[in-house]
């Protein structure tokens, strides 16, 4: 079966189904071992994957899986699998943190790529699980919300910008003072806590620029919003100023900025220079 657009969205519907209803409960936040990209597996988080496995096999796919928990898998037929190159990046839950507390800024996340690096990502969808709303982009014909195509915002540095500035916990105090010189320029900081999401508010024109200094920061949680990002006309470049474009990998993890076009210059000098 032909992973269309349609399908991806349907796939992040029936993971939203089985999940939204767990949203800020006690029985989400149970604890199981480590996922395969590092972090604590909650129940939330294996509700969501295993809904993913069940459709994937209840519609015969046959492809790759780059999924948060289980790591890389092949579903279905491995040899069909492999000759398509057909990749699935599924971050099932992003933002669990914020999900088992009840924090409305979780999503799911899932890009389909033909090949073997960032570049070769064709689809992509970011499912916001408390509202439903669907961010979503094919490479070539634009981002979407729901219905409705989307864009970076117009601001520059003279307007009210908003960035979201995302930085390791121990690290927090050298970071601000070594960004002093980006943060003054911005009107408003934000840390949300799901970076698929965020993508998606730079993207639809609700912030400006997404710094994220984390390196634990995975490939599964950036790999949609980048997509519609991209498509939206954003910016989205390494910390010296470098496009990414490396092989998919369940073990990919990198920072990385985000913006819109008027910030990107600006962005990019900052972070070469001071960084
Ligand atoms: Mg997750």
């Amino acid at each position: 079966m032909d992973l269309s657009i349609d399908f991806l969205k349907f796939l992040a519907t029936e993971i939203y189904t089985e999940v939204n209803p767990l949203l800020g409960t006690k029985k989400a936040s149970i604890k199981y071992e480590r996922g395969a990209g590092g972090d604590i597996t909650m129940h939330i988080d294996l509700v969501a994957e295993k809904t993913m496995l069940k459709t994937l096999n209840d519609y015969s796919i046959d492809i790759l899986l780059i999924s948060e928990e289980m790591g890389e898998k092949y579903i279905g037929n491995k040899k069909k699998a492999i000759e398509s190159q057909k990749v699935l990046i599924v971050d099932p839950v992003d933002g669990s943190n914020n999900a088992v507390r009840g924090i409305p800024y979780c999503s799911i996340s899932i890009a389909h790529a033909e090949g073997k690096t960032i570049e070769d990502i064709e689809k992509a969808v970011v499912l916001d699980l408390s509202t439903k709303d669907i961010y979503w982009a094919e490479k070539g014909k634009g981002a979407f919300l729901n219905e409705k195509k989307i864009h970076v915002s117009n601001l520059g540095l003279s307007d009210n910008c908003f960035i979201e500035l995302n930085f390791p916990k121990e690290k927090a105090f050298t970071y601000v003072e070594k960004l002093k010189p980006i943060i003054e320029r911005f009107y408003r900081i934000r840390i949300l806590g799901s970076s698929a999401l965020t993508l998606c508010q730079v993207a639809k024109g609700s912030m400006e620029a997404f710094i994220n200094l984390r390196d634990s920061n995975r490939l599964v949680d950036v790999a949609a919003g980048l997509l519609i990002l991209k498509e939206a006309n954003g910016q989205f470049f390494s910390l010296d100023g470098v496009e990414t474009d490396q092989e998919l990998s369940i073990d990919l993890k990198f920072p990385f900025v985000a913006c819109n076009a008027k910030l990107e210059p600006f962005l990019r000098n900052e972070l070469t220079t001071n960084y």
